[in-house]
């Protein structure tokens, strides 16, 4: 069997990482799928997903400012970025951070490390944001 479904993220500062963790678990316990994979996308390019620490709020405050000091907004290491938008820095923290995630279901519950929540990552907002969600199995 294959679920498909989706919710939307309302980001409410230019970047924030939020732990999306309990949509993902209500979204599969609604599928009733016992054994299976979930996989989670984000359709966008300036808004990423990843899968780390929800236990120490410090964790998120580290990745989030570290990113920013690898990709300053204004560009850094002497290149200027050519994108006319203005929102270069977002788009490569977005590939940094990935689009998508895997997590296995295992009696109807997702097999994450006790340390482990389901971030997404808003590098350009405040925007509106879509996550869709897509669980195979039975
Ligand atoms: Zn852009």
């Amino acid at each position: 069997m294959i679920i498909f479904n989706e919710f939307k993220v309302k980001t409410p500062e230019r970047e924030v990482i939020l732990d999306i963790t309990g949509e993902i678990s209500n979204i599969i316990r609604e599928s009733n799928i016992k054994e299976g994979v979930c996989r989670v996308f984000i359709p966008h390019t300036t808004a990423g997903i990843t899968i780390n620490e929800n236990a120490d709020p410090s964790v998120i405050k580290d990745i989030s400012s570290y990113l920013n000091k690898l990709v300053p907004k204004g560009g850094g290491l002497g290149y200027s970025f050519k994108h006319g938008e203005g929102n270069s820095d977002a788009h490569i923290k977005c590939t940094l951070t990935g689009h998508s995630v895997d997590v296995l279901i295992h009696e109807k519950r997702m097999m994450l490390g006790t340390w482990q929540g389901i971030m997404f990552a808003e590098y350009d907002g405040p925007r509106n944001r879509r996550v869709m969600v897509q669980i195979q199995g039975e």
